[in-house]
């Protein structure tokens, strides 16, 4: 494992580049999965790309310490615990919940803790005033020098990391590129790296249009489009065709899925197969974003 003296950007552009594809039949479409699960073994699928350049930044600028929010079981705090820890940055995170501060860790917080981040928990309403100005000036007068980090890991160095998630290739060689959305970091950066001629569809783990205006605050483009549609009603909610399916999937291809994003976006994509909206003519890639930490924990 590299240090932190050697872990930069040439070891994020190495580990990027050996990303692996996996082609699978899907009811007579070929369907390409990007393995972004792959890329780390603990800054797993999206998250490694939305950190790389905040990091670099961070490191750049000469701040001590990172400071990022999120849930008990949040994807982007096991990545940004890890990736700080390799970078020589301190970490602090601010964790949804003040119950939780009284309970034993959970597995994604505890490595977190392992890897040197500071947990700080907060009741839900604080939570929620987690982009106020005020809230942030107090965190800032908390714990100086910190560089701040949005939830989810959203902001605009994210969007720029997630453009490498698409090579040459996958710009060239596909038609449709279908991929799970939290906050839309990572699908706009997917748009922002796509040829014209491509469409991006992106399959919301959370209800509502929200997600479709957000986008437009970080892109341009129109070759996209949001579905909420497989989102099961919320956030990490499930149901038994859900879980069913990602039980079968696992078994007829070899490799996990989790049920809040990209088993999500696999079932849409099916079911979007099966009702022929996704032909058999088009060439699709399929992006496979990781998050396999929280999946047993659940
Ligand atoms: C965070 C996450 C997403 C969503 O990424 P956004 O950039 O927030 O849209 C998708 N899949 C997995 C596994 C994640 O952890």
């Amino acid at each position: 494992m590299p240090n932190s003296d050697s872990f930069n950007a040439l070891a994020f552009d190495a580990l990027a580049h050996a990303i692996p594809y996996q082609t699978i039949n899907m009811h007579g479409v070929q369907l390409c999965i990007k393995r972004l699960d792959l890329v780390h073994p603990r800054i797993s699928g999206n998250k490694f790309f939305k950190l790389k350049y905040n990091l670099l930044s961070a490191q750049q600028q000469g701040f001590k310490r990172v400071l990022t929010f999120g849930g008990a079981y949040s994807n982007h705090i096991a990545a940004t615990a890890y990736a700080t820890h390799l970078f020589g940055l301190q970490s602090i995170g601010i964790i949804r919940g003040e119950e939780l501060a009284h309970k034993a860790l959970n597995p994604t917080l505890h490595t977190a803790q392992d890897f040197g981040m500071q947990l700080q928990f907060v009741s839900r309403e604080q939570y929620r005033q987690k982009q106020s100005a005020d809230f942030i000036q107090q965190l800032q007068a908390e714990f100086p020098d910190s560089y701040i980090i949005p939830e989810g890991g959203t902001n605009s160095l994210a969007i720029q990391g997630c453009k490498e998630i698409l090579t040459a290739d996958d710009v060239n060689n596909f038609d449709l590129i279908c991929c799970a959305a939290g906050t839309g970091g990572t699908i706009s950066g997917l748009i922002e790296a796509s040829a014209e001629n491509q469409k991006i569809l992106g399959f919301s783990a959370l209800k509502g249009e929200f997600l479709a205006q957000e986008l437009q605050q970080w892109t341009q483009r129109s070759n996209w489009h949001i579905t909420d549609e497989f989102c099961f009603g919320g956030y990490a909610k499930t149901a038994p065709e859900l879980m069913q399916f990602i039980q079968r999937f696992e078994k007829d291809y070899g490799f996990p899925l989790e049920h809040v994003y990209t088993g999500k976006m696999l079932f849409g994509v099916e079911q979007m197969i099966l009702r022929g909206e996704i032909k058999k003519t088009q060439s699709v890639l399929a992006l496979h974003t990781g998050g396999l930490q929280g999946k047993i924990q659940r």
